[in-house]
């Protein structure tokens, strides 16, 4: 199968579909791989390290999309990238389609056919495509958390391990699953005082097997959230509720009691944001400071640290393109419950009854 992968065109996007490690499978499985020039510079990958793997450089996008039977890609297309798909062909990329009904609607006019990351399901459970990219942010939300707390950001000025004779940051990480878990990790690493608070039970004894003293776990209440907010220096939002909108367990009264100078990370922005004072920011201006208190609320966290999400991605999306370009696409799509989760798009129209009901289509 020709398998094109195209430069990502959304701001500040450097990530790439596949890696030359990845390419280099595809080549050896007998496939051929057109690569965009550039598609990977940015992150210190040029083009000679694809051609080196027996990759194919293309100059320009058009020519990977007319090129390509199967297109992988990192974020959803744009009006101008999806102008240039067309029915036989498949897009595997995060699409993101429930909000977007201007992306569905030229997604079906197109005819290809759209596999999304963020809906393939595992064999345990979970969305594997998904949490690649919440073990990055998990990891990241403490060191951009530390750097809060530095005084030029508006922090209380606070080192997370403390020093000789001077206590540790007071770290509280509220969600205890794929991005929290993470961050408790990183947060232990750096000797800081760790609470995680998660209202799974389950969860909690996980981790509390997990860390055993280093980690104080918290059954999830109101009480317990409002008493360890009030102590933290550094409060991590990591919840979710599948299908829903990020419960709003941090309320503004609560942040206005907050010490003066504490951080408030809120991984949970893209689905609203845990602490009601929250408001989505970006990489070019991360931070702000409300009530007193430090928030980052930045949506796409793992673009920051585009090299390591890449190939994180990509261990996590190899086996499925493999899977698409050696069986074909309804092959593959046939054979694996878990990659046919995935599908939102087939031949013109929306299959995933999730993605529908959003975007008010009958299904
Ligand atoms: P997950 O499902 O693995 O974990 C969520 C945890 O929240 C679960 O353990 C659940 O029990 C817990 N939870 C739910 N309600 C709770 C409550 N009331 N109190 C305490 N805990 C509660 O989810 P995840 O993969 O860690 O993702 C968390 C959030 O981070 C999601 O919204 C995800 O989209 C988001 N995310 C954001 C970025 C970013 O760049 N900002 C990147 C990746 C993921």
């Amino acid at each position: 199968m020709r398998i094109g992968v195209p430069k990502e065109v959304k701001v500040h996007e450097y990530r790439v579909g596949l890696v030359p490690a990845s390419a280099r499978e595809a080549v050896a499985h007998g496939h051929e791989v057109f690569v965009q020039a550039g598609a990977a510079e940015r992150m210190g990958i040029g083009d000679d390290d694809y051609r080196r793997v027996g990759a194919v450089i293309l100059p320009t996008a058009e020519d990977v999309f007319a090129t390509g039977e199967l297109i992988v890609k990192v974020k959803e297309p744009l009006a101008a990238e999806r102008a240039m798909l067309r029915q036989g062909q498949t897009l595997f990329t995060y699409l993101h389609l429930a909000p977007d009904p201007a992306q569905a609607e030229d997604l079906m006019r197109s005819g290809v056919t759209a596999i999304a990351y963020e809906t393939v399901t595992g064999a345990r459970g979970g969305l594997p495509l998904l949490s690649p990219m919440s073990e990055v942010a998990g990891r990241m939300s403490i060191q951009a958390g530390a750097h809060c707390l530095e005084m030029e950001q508006g922090g209380r000025g606070m080192l997370l391990g403390g020093s000789a004779g001077v206590a540790p940051a007071n770290v509280v990480v509220i969600g205890g699953g794929v991005s929290g878990v993470n961050a408790v990790r990183m947060a232990v690493g750096l000797e800081a005082f760790v609470t995680c608070i998660d209202i799974n039970i389950e969860r909690l004894y996980a981790l509390d097997q997990q860390f055993g003293a280093s980690l104080n776990t918290i059954f999830s209440t109101r009480q317990a959230i409002e008493d360890y907010v009030l102590q933290a220096d550094l409060v991590v939002g990591a919840v979710l509720v599948p299908g829903a909108a990020a419960p709003k367990l941090i309320t503004t009264d609560l942040v206005k009691a907050m010490k003066r100078g504490s951080v408030i990370v809120d991984i949970s922005i893209d689905q609203g944001g845990f602490a009601e004072t929250s408001h989505p920011t970006t990489h070019a201006n991360p931070s702000y400071v409300a009530h007193g208190v430090v928030h980052y609320c930045v949506a796409n966290m793992p673009g920051a640290v585009a090299r390591t999400s890449t190939f994180a991605l990509n261990n996590a999306t190899l086996p499925f393109v493999l899977a698409l370009a050696d069986k074909g696409t309804a092959g593959a799509l046939r054979a694996d419950p878990h990659l046919l989760a995935g599908l939102n798009v087939y031949e013109g129209k929306v299959t995933h009854p999730a993605v529908a009901e959003a975007l008010g289509l009958t299904y």
